[in-house]
């Protein structure tokens, strides 16, 4: 049997796109993937459909036993054979025990890669505005830990050569201790008017910033309650912070958009929102499976329609694939949207649109089984044809799993309805995570694309906040930032 192999990676501060190409390269294909409590759960959304996810969360007071379960895991997966990924936020080698989980995998001679991510003192410092080197403020940057193995907690470290040696500092899983660590930098000769910047949930739409300097800082940390995940930044470079970031001056900045979803490709909306700041999450996952096995002929009938490119381009595989040349096909073709025409023009063949079609001919409509299901509702649209199912759209349950995170980490303010078949497809998957459209309604702004989207949602017992006439980017994000 052919051994495994593991990648242990880095996944970023948080922001999905910040996830290194050879990272996503390998989730995309891994077979299991072993991710920590800090990372993004949508990143978990690349990983392929039947892709067994394990939460890795380290409970506080288990590191050592749950580490040493870990390091055991990636073993037993790799000797399976798996393609196995251990996937860590940030950086993997930044307090992330990469070292450790090497080290077994050497051990039992497993072979793995080690592909770094951006840390949260660089990524979390960038988003706020702040960077950590510059020539006028900063020639030096250390990184370095707020809590460590001794019997308090409080990192042992040279505090007089951070204090006088170093100019911007980053300290991570500091915030409990960071009365300790402004006064031993004081106390060792830093000026307490050094700037020092809180980052937390730095490069999400939850990031908060809190600014002050040495010795102010502890007091507003307690009065504002700010906990971790936060980096602590101390130095002159702390104080290029303006008021708001680029980041957190993108329009659509702090939104938690739940964007419904029906096919596997998702909405080109849904990504011009993230574009503008938000942070989006098309639900539910699809995966799209091409029909095997038709016994349809093609060369009986006078008009055939199709409902997506996707039909387009498994028609004419369907071709190939049976050695039917196209010219012993006498229909005219016709496609449900400007993309299905484009598609079959790129076959050099005309395409018109299903309004021109005038006479009653035999037709056959080619699209998606989920289609098919609503063409049955609608025959008096075009009451004499026959249905061929080209591909079926699966939901992928994993996304659920992803949804429940999400939900959990209160990640979930708007919930876009684009279509009535999105309204009723959401609702029905989101039971699995226990909500109704009552409970979302409450937690959330709804929001429907169109009349018929909005009766749908109703219907169904959500308070709709809004229905745009016109769905449009421009009107969504209107709306949107009129919910601010
Ligand atoms: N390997 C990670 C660090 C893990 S230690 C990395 O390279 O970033 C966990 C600490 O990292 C947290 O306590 C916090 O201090 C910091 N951290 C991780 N993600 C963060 C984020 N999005 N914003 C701010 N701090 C973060």
């Amino acid at each position: 049997m052919n051994k495994g192999y593991v990648y242990l990676i880095g996944a970023g501060p948080g922001d999905v796109r910040l996830l290194t190409v050879k990272g996503q390269q390998c989730l995309e294909k891994a077979d299991v993937v072993l991710y920590d409590r800090l990372v993004n759960p949508l990143m978990l959304e690349m990983t392929k459909p039947d892709a067994e996810l394990v939460y890795c969360g380290k409970l506080p007071d288990r590191h050592l036993l749950r580490q040493e379960a870990i390091n055991d895991l990636l073993v037993k997966y790799a000797l399976e054979g798996k393609e196995v990924v251990r996937l860590k936020g940030g950086d993997p080698s930044v307090y992330g025990r990469v070292g450790e989980e090497a080290a077994a995998l050497e051990e039992a001679g497993v072979g793995y890669e080690i592909v770094p991510g951006i840390t949260a003192g660089i990524g979390a410092a960038t988003y706020a505005g702040v960077p950590v080197t510059h020539r006028d403020h900063g020639a030096s940057f250390a990184i370095v830990t707020g809590h460590d193995k001794s019997p308090s907690g409080q990192p042992i470290i040279d505090w007089k050569g951070l204090a006088t040696g170093i100019d911007t500092i980053a300290f991570y899983m500091g915030v409990k201790n960071l009365p300790y660590i402004c006064e031993q930098l004081i106390e060792h000769g830093r000026d307490p008017n050094t700037p020092v910047l809180l980052v937390q949930w730095g490069t999400v739409g939850k990031q908060k910033t809190l600014s002050g300097n040495l010795a102010s800082i502890s007091e507003l940390v307690r009065k504002e309650n700010f906990s971790n995940p936060a980096i602590t930044l101390v130095g002159e470079v702390a104080k290029l912070r303006t008021k708001q970031s680029w980041f957190e001056r993108q329009p659509l900045f702090g939104k938690h958009i739940l964007f419904g979803r029906t096919t596997e490709g998702g909405s080109d909306i849904a990504r011009e929102l993230t574009k503008l700041g938000a942070d989006v999450f098309q639900y539910p996952r699809f995966v799209t499976k091409d029909q095997q096995d038709v016994t349809v002929h093609f060369e009986t009938y006078d008009q055939i329609i199709f409902h997506s490119p996707k039909s387009v381009h498994w028609f004419f595989d369907q071709l190939k694939k049976k050695r039917i040349d196209i010219r012993s096909l006498s229909a005219c073709f016709y496609g449900a949207s400007k993309k299905s025409i484009k598609a079959i023009e790129s076959y050099a063949c005309i395409g018109m649109s299903v309004g021109e079609m005038v006479e009653e001919k035999k037709r056959l409509v080619i699209g998606s089984s989920h289609w098919e299901v609503r063409e049955k509702k609608r025959v008096e649209l075009y009451s004499n044809h026959d249905f061929c199912v080209s591909h079926r759209d699966e939901i992928v349950e994993q996304s659920n799993f992803t949804c429940q995170r999400v939900l959990d980490e209160n990640r979930v303010d708007t919930i876009v309805f684009p279509s009535a078949e999105a309204v009723k497809v959401v609702t029905e998957h989101i039971a699995h995570c226990h909500e109704t459209p009552d409970s979302l309604s409450s937690r959330a702004n709804i929001i429907c694309f169109g009349p018929e989207t909005y009766k749908a949602a109703s219907e169904l017992g959500y308070k709709v906040d809004s229905t745009l006439q016109e769905p449009t980017k421009e009107e969504l994000l209107n709306v949107l930032q009129h919910f601010k």
